[in-house]
This record gives C-alpha cells, sequence and structure tokens, in this order.
C-alpha cells in the first residue's frame, strides 16, 4: 500500500477545505472572537511567512508562552508547517524551570501574551538564545517593556503575505512539537512528538470508544495548550472540522458555565480541581448545560463523587482518562463495555473510576518484582506502555535511560488490571504510602475522603513513622458552608467503614487550600512538607 506522509499541515488544510465556514471561538483579555477555519488558514500562512522572514528555520524551536486562544492555535500549525518546532511553554513554572526549559529547548523566538509579557521580561538576561519575542495580543501597539527585541503579532501579520503553499512531502518522522512534563516529580522533561505520531493520535481521539470528536461537536478544551498539547484536542477538532471553544485567560469556573450555555459545548477536558470548581459554580448558581455530551477527565485520578454528580446530578456524561506527557497523551480512556452498562450503580462507578482500557494501536504491561502481574484488579504493578504516539527518550536528558527500556517506556505509575483489561491507577510510585511493609493508596483514600458531601478536595500524604515506616495523613479542604461544623472525628467515621483499619488517616488536617502544581495537581511534595512542619508544631 502506498506510503503517503502523515503530517500535521494536511488537518489545517482539510479544514479550510471541507468546513471553511465552521467557527473558532476565542475569549481573550478583551473580547469574544470568532474566526472562521478558512481566516484561521489564512492567517496560519501568514504567520508562516513572518517566521520565515526572521529567519526561521526547518528543526528550529519557536516557543509560546499563552493561554488557550487562536493565536495561539495558528501557532500550532505555522510552526510545524515549515519543518520549525513548536515549544508550548508551561506559563506556571517556577522561574528557574521557565530558565532551564527555554535555554534548553535553544527557543530562538517565543510567541508570548501580552499579560504574560512581565514574566518573561524580568528573565530575558537569563535566556541564551532568544532572538526575539512576538506579542499575542488584540491591539497591535506594542505596551510598555525594557524585552528588546519586541514584535505585535497583529501588526506582523497585517504587513504578512497571505498565501503559502504548504509542502506536501515533508518527513512524518520530523519533530512538530516540543513539550516538557510540568515538574510534579523534579526537573520538567522534554518530549518531541514527530507529525506521524500527532496525526495518529488525533485520529484516535476521534474513535467513537474514546473520546469520539466529530464534525458535529463544540470542543472546549480547558487544559491548558501548554500541557501536552491541550491532549491534542486542537490537531483533531481542526483535522475534523469541529466547531472550537478557546477558553482564553485566567478561565474561572464562571467563564466556563458561561460559555458552555452561549456556545453550545458538547465536550471538554480538563483536569479534576477544574471539575471541581465547576461543580461548585454550578451548585451556586443555575446555568444551562444541557449541550454538553462528555466531560472529559484526566491529569490526576478523578473522585467518584465527582463522576457521580456529574452524572446524577447534571445528566452528563463523565470520561475518565489517562495520559502522560511521554504518551501524547491518550493512553487509557474509561468507557463502559455495552454489557457493563447493565451493572448496578455501584459497581458501574466503580468501573468508571478507574482509568479504562487501553486505547487501539497502544500496548499496555505491568511488572512488578515477580514479573507480569495477574489480572484480577488486585495485584499491583509497574505500567508499562508502547505505541507510535508514545515517546522513546526524553530530549537531550540523560533520565531516558531510566525511563525508557527494551521498546517500553516505565511510567512510574502502580496499577492493577482486572480481568476485563481496566486498569486502576493505584498511584504514583513516589506517592503511594508503605505502611509495614504494605502498600496504602493516597488516591483510593482520597477518593473516599471527596465522596464526602462535606468536602470540597482532599489529598492524602505519607509521614515518617518509627514503627510502620510511613502513615497516612490527609489533608483536607472543607465547602464554606461546613466549615463550622465538620469534625475530623465525623470524617473518620465516615471512611471506617470503606477501608481496613490500619488504612485510617492517622490524622486529618483543615486547610483552606492545597497546594497544586502548575497544571493544578495536588503538589504531594509541598504537601508533605507543610505536614511535616504541623506535625512538629503539635509535638
Ligand atoms: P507530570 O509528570 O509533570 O505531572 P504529566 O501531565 O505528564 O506531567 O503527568 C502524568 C502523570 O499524571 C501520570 O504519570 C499519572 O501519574 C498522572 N495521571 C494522569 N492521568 C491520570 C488519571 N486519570 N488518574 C490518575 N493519575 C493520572
Amino acid at each position: 500500500m502506498m506510503d503517503t506522509p502523515l503530517s500535521l499541515v494536511s488537518l489545517l488544510e482539510r479544514a479550510e477545505t471541507y468546513f471553511p465556514t465552521k467557527e473558532i471561538v476565542s475569549r481573550t483579555q478583551k473580547k469574544i472572537h470568532r474566526l472562521t477555519y478558512r481566516e484561521l488558514g489564512e492567517r496560519t500562512r501568514a504567520l508562516v511567512n513572518v517566521l520565515k522572514n526572521v529567519g526561521i528555520k526547518k528543526g528550529d524551536r519557536v516557543g509560546t508562552f499563552a493561554w488557550n486562544h487562536h493565536r495561539h492555535l495558528e501557532a500550532y500549525f505555522a510552526v510545524p508547517a515549515i519543518g520549525a518546532v513548536l515549544h508550548t511553554i508551561n506559563i506556571r513554572l517556577s522561574t528557574e524551570h521557565l530558565v532551564h526549559i527555554i535555554n534548553h529547548a535553544e527557543d530562538r523566538v517565543i510567541f508570548v501574551d501580552k499579560e504574560l509579557l512581565p514574566i518573561l521580561e524580568k528573565l530575558q538576561d537569563q535566556f541564551t538564545t532568544v532572538e526575539a519575542f512576538i506579542v499575542m495580543m488584540d491591539e497591535n501597539i506594542l505596551p510598555e517593556s525594557a524585552i528588546k527585541s519586541l514584535y505585535a503579532y497583529e501588526q506582523l501579520l497585517e504587513n504578512a503575505d497571505r498565501t503559502f503553499t504548504f509542502s506536501k512531502n515533508m518527513d512524518e518522522q520530523d519533530p512538530a512539537v516540543l513539550c516538557y512534563t510540568s515538574g510534579t516529580t523534579g526537573k520538567p522533561k522534554g518530549v518531541v512528538y514527530s507529525h506521524r505520531g500527532l496525526v495518529l493520535h488525533s485520529m484516535a481521539l476521534g474513535l467513537a470508544d474514546t473520546a469520539a470528536i466529530s464534525e458535529s461537536d463544540v470542543a472546549m478544551p480547558v487544559v491548558p495548550m501548554f500541557h501536552v498539547n491541550a491532549w491534542g484536542m486542537p490537531f483533531a477538532a481542526t483535522w475534523f472540522g469541529t466547531k472550537q471553544v478557546l477558553p482564553g485567560p485566567f478561565p474561572t469556573p464562571k467563564v466556563l458555565a458561561e460559555l458552555i450555555e452561549s456556545e453550545a459545548v458538547t465536550i471538554t477536558a480538563g483536569v479534576p480541581t477544574i471539575w471541581l470548581g465547576l461543580l461548585q459554580e454550578l451548585e451556586e448558581n443555575h446555568y444551562n448545560t444541557d449541550s454538553l455530551r462528555g466531560v472529559l477527565c484526566g491529569g490526576a485520578a478523578a473522585p467518584k463523587g465527582m463522576i457521580h454528580a456529574f452524572e446524577s446530578k447534571y445528566g452528563i456524561p463523565f470520561y475518565h482518562a489517562y495520559g502522560m506527557t511521554e504518551t501524547a497523551p491518550l493512553a487509557l480512556f474509561s468507557r463502559l463495555k455495552s454489557y457493563q452498562e447493565q451493572l448496578p450503580e455501584a459497581e458501574r462507578l466503580e468501573l468508571h473510576a478507574k482509568q479504562g482500557i487501553v486505547a487501539p494501536c497502544i500496548d499496555i504491561r505491568a511488572v512488578n518484582e515477580y514479573g507480569e502481574i495477574k489480572k484480577d484488579g488486585i495485584d499491583m504493578g509497574e505500567l508499562l506502555i508502547r505505541g507510535p504516539w508514545i515517546a522513546d527518550s526524553y530530549y537531550k536528558d540523560e533520565r531516558s535511560t531510566e525511563a525508557f527500556r527494551n521498546g517500553w517506556l516505565y511510567t512510574g505509575d502502580v496499577v492493577t488490571i482486572d480481568a476485563e483489561g481496566f486498569v486502576k491507577i493505584v498511584d504514583r510510585t513516589k506517592d503511594v504510602i508503605k505502611s509495614g511493609g504494605e502498600w496504602i493508596s493516597s488516591v483510593d483514600l482520597e477518593n473516599a475522603l471527596m465522596a464526602h458531601e462535606a468536602i470540597y478536595e482532599a489529598a492524602v500524604v505519607s509521614v515518617p513513622h518509627p514503627k510502620w515506616q510511613e502513615r497516612p495523613v490527609a489533608c483536607v479542604v472543607l465547602k464554606n458552608k461546613y466549615k463550622e461544623t465538620v469534625s475530623k472525628e465525623d470524617i473518620l467515621s465516615f471512611l471506617q467503614p470503606q477501608f481496613a483499619k490500619w488504612w485510617l488517616p492517622d490524622e486529618i488536617l483543615f486547610m483552606d487550600e492545597l497546594p497544586k502544581t502548575s497544571v493544578g495537581k495536588f503538589l504531594k511534595a509541598a504537601l508533605r512538607e507543610k505536614v511535616k512542619d504541623y506535625m512538629a508544631n503539635q509535638n
């Protein structure tokens, strides 16, 4: 059969050709923009010419430091279209990590949102390769700034030729995008995605048994475009001619609920903390969410209570998925099999809260010190993954040898797999609590805690223990109306019937908020420190 190359530009060309009038709705700080795929195509071609004019060549890295909006989407296609590599920079990284990844990637140009410019301004003297910054903003008058080589995006586009013929002869194995992990477990690691990997991943997002993204959808990625390409949604949605809603800077739960209602969003994606916030907003104010056919949740374990609230209270199907920066990210997707839909509610929920079965094209295994684990839903081991959109190394990083071995990615996630193939993430290897030689899953405890009606969010971490090695401590944020009335004993007696005695947390600490990572996951390392300080003050 023919071996035609898979390239990202063909995704945009298809949208321009077959869906020229379909819309991209983009919220910026000033207003809501509406542009069509025809306009997106023209503006992307103009951007390609801008990049060529500033001397960007095949293989060069071009950074973006931006929220989710149409200009970011234009960069998604323009940079790879000339064979350069789009480096999506996480805007919430620490300054130390920002300087590290920008220098490590050797970005030559950085597209930056006007409101984020002050962050880079302070660091510019530490960047070793950046030659120019292009400010993404509605106006074409540049803001006051100490940055030397600064250009206004709209002005450059205005003066650029809008015609450009995309090459049909790209090597599909060429790098297209570079994304760093969010640094939850150490210095961010770079992962390079090829055109081929991203096209195949986009196709997988369209499968009926995964996210089923299609032309008839209205897709709103809340997950940032710097967090594993907003999980690939912008690429897939463009390819399929799907209307896109890009929620822009500081998307609060109110902004999201309003966009869902006003744009009739059908599918949206984000980490659990986003959906906890949305649930609270839906509880406090009325919105019409009838258009939603699915909320896609990944990046951290979705608590059962939250899945139940979306499905039972609001009638919104909840899709739990699992992936990593290294897996582009789709690897596991949780949809019940046709014959499982008939199961009693509690069993359905139990299954639904698992991370699901492996996506087509991808292989998994799980191993522990005795070899391959038993597929009984109990035996635990580390998850290994391989497939055509799974990275085979980190970008210029010696940590590659540990994570990539014998053709597999070692995920560092501890899992069980049941007889139906449903994988459950028990914990990250670093977060699992080792008590008296046995493992306690912090994820299971958090899941149970967040099912309590008074609890807004909860995270469980280990503290060192002289006899048991480690013991669990729960950090809990109560919903406002329960702050005065719920006690530690109430929570412990709620957990008691659900767990063996030795699983119960030694302490329940009430907090005003929990520290989060740059992509909204609980920051367990910081929490462990906080708990340690608290316990030391107690003694
Ligand atoms: P970082 O490694 O910096 O957190 P990633 O976003 O790549 O950045 O995180 C991937 C990790 O997130 C996985 O290894 C896993 O521990 C966790 N994860 C992702 N999806 C889920 C999920 N649905 N349930 C539980 N954990 C998840």
